[in-house]
């Protein structure tokens, strides 16, 4: 599971699972502002930084959901 780091590497603004941030393949994590500043281009890296996708449920309910479609096949 992706890690969600809650704060961007560059300016330290808040970046939590549903706000709007950019990520690198390496999993460096940074805000809007900072990954345009940087053509979305990893500093740490130099790999692209791409939108991280918006977490909106807990684990829990996704994992909790999961069985229930395993045991009744829905
Ligand atoms: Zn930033
Ligand atoms: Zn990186």
């Amino acid at each position: 599971m992706l890690k969600m780091e809650k704060k961007c590497q560059q300016c330290q603004a808040k970046t939590d699972e549903v706000d709007l941030a950019f990520i690198c393949s390496f999993e460096c994590t940074f805000c809007s502002t900072c990954s345009d500043h940087h053509d979305f281009i990893c500093p740490n890296c130099s790999g692209e930084l791409l939108q991280r996708p918006r977490r909106t449920r807990t684990p829990l309910d996704v994992s909790l959901d999961r069985v229930k479609k395993k045991l009744f096949g829905k």
